[in-house]
């Protein structure tokens, strides 16, 4: 789970988006968007989510796998379906079992709620927990045990704690460290919940609120 980064709506989306949600209000075409608006909403809220699915924190291939998640499903607001607050970056698998239902409220929402406060990494299996119903909501529609990403989650975390271990050695394997998946603390790295959950709170509070002051 991914808390967004904030900024203005790209100006071909403000300018097209009342004749777009029109467009897909009138008729419900079977194509909610037409493929110069995909691509422009794909390639926008990448940015967001530092180009990871919000949900499962997967690094996603916009030209492959990647999706675009409305928080408020389509069918549910289709006013909302062009609103920038609403659209995100999701993998095919998060957003297909998230179906067309409506979940508000009951899902985390990436650009309000922080996933570490709500969800822990169990590094014994891999598997997420959280104590709220919304977190767990968010587990279970989401399926974020599913299998492949525990075991993703698993090989992060070793990978990560084999250096740290080492990590008092020299400053090569300092370096090592801020290689693997990007910079392993900064918010664009891969399962970074994975990482921070073995770290000190202090030092991942640190290195975030030194992050977001950088961008
Ligand atoms: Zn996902």
């Amino acid at each position: 789970m991914i808390q967004t980064r904030q900024r203005q709506p790209p100006r071909e989306l403000l300018a097209n988006q009342l004749k777009w949600t029109k467009r897909w209000q009138a008729s419900r075409p079977k194509q909610w968007a037409l493929k110069r608006a995909k691509t422009l909403l794909l390639e926008t809220v990448c940015w967001k989510s530092f180009g990871k699915c919000v949900f499962c924190e997967s690094t996603l291939d916009v030209s492959g796998f990647a999706q675009i998640e409305h928080y408020h499903a389509k069918t549910v607001r289709p006013e909302l379906t062009f609103d920038w607050d609403n659209l995100f970056l999701a993998c095919g698998y998060c957003n297909n079992r998230k179906r067309d239902a409506d979940h508000a409220g009951r899902l985390l929402e990436p650009d309000v709620d922080d996933g570490e406060q709500h969800l822990w990494f169990d590094f014994r299996t891999g598997e997420l927990a959280a104590s709220g119903a919304r977190g767990k909501e968010t587990i279970h529609l989401c399926d974020l045990n599913r299998p492949g990403l525990c075991k993703a989650r698993l090989r992060q975390y070793r990978l990560t704690m084999a250096i740290l271990q080492q990590l008092t050695d020299t400053g090569t394997l300092k370096k090592r460290f801020r290689r693997i998946a990007f910079d392993p603390l900064s918010p664009q790295a891969q399962y970074k919940l994975v990482i921070r959950a073995e770290l000190p709170v202090p030092v991942a509070e640190r290195d975030r609120r030194k992050y977001h002051a950088a961008v």
